[in-house]
């Protein structure tokens, strides 16, 4: 059976780097235009625009701070005009700001909460007003296994992809009549930009209480947000699936 997308538009936030990117290409693979949403890196963008583009498909670049209502706005104006419509949202864009309790500044605090947990609100809020009309579409929040695992330094980090998790379960339950699917991926630690620091710090204590004895690739956490983005998930909504090579469960 082959994921068809066809026909499909996708907004990615975050869609530059690391996961998102990774989540561009696959959805466009399987046939969906994609409007690659990014904040600081536009190269990186262009890139994934342009390796979408040379594959045979169809993309956008569109530069937006996620957590910024106004940028928000003119992020969903581009779409309805070059697209006329959303199919698929993937909250994707994210930033950490690891620090321990006691020295964790309110402006790290804030800038996490901000980027991870309002950004998804905004673009959600505006793509369920685009979905509603139709009583269709599919919103796939990128979380984290650090929503269900504290890890050290990170109380910003894990309330605001814990509030995630749980604003994917109440969306879930006031969109799921309208025909509008929500649910969360959680990664646990994959290679990208954002990892490379704590790998580097304690990639050797990370790896023995991953059972499958490795970080997980990109491509993998997309798989899951490309079945997710799919027909195959018809009957799944609220949900919080981890792909963590089994981190969360040892
Ligand atoms: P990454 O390589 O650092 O990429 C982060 C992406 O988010 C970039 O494309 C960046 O765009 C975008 N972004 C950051 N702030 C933004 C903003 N204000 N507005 C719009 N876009 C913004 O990180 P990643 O590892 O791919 O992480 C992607 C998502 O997965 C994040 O939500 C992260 O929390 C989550 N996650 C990652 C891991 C992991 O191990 N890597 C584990 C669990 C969860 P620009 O560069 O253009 O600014």
């Amino acid at each position: 059976m082959k994921i068809d997308l066809a026909g499909k538009i996708a907004l990615v936030t975050g869609g530059s780097r690391g996961i998102g990117r990774a989540c561009s290409i696959l959805l466009a693979r399987a046939g969906a235009a994609v409007l690659v949403n990014y904040n600081r890196s536009r190269e990186k963008a262009e890139e994934v625009m342009n390796e979408i583009r040379e594959l045979g498909g169809e993309a956008e670049i569109f530069k937006a701070d996620v957590s910024v209502p106004e940028e928000v706005e003119e992020l969903f104006e581009f779409l309805k005009k070059r697209f006329g419509t959303l199919d698929i949202l993937v909250n994707n864009a994210g930033i950490i700001r690891d620090n321990l309790l006691l020295t964790m500044k309110i402006s790290d605090w804030d800038r996490v909460h901000d980027v991870d947990l309002k950004g998804a609100f905004l673009t959600s809020k505006s793509a369920a007003e685009m979905m509603l009309p139709r009583r269709s579409g599919k919103i796939i929040n990128v979380s984290s296994v650090a929503a269900v695992a504290g890890g050290r330094g990170q109380t910003n980090y894990a309330s605001a992809k814990g509030g995630l998790a749980s604003f994917t379960r109440a969306c879930a339950v006031e969109l799921g009549a309208k025909g509008i699917q929500v649910n969360a991926v959680l990664p646990g630690m994959i290679s990208t930009d954002m990892s490379s620091r704590t790998v580097r710090r304690a990639g050797e204590l990370i790896l023995k209480r991953i059972p499958f004895e490795r970080f997980g690739d990109p491509m993998e956490v997309a798989s899951l947000v490309l079945f997710l983005a799919s027909d195959l998930s018809g009957y799944i909504t609220g949900q919080t699936i981890a792909v963590d090579g089994g981190l969360s469960i040892s």
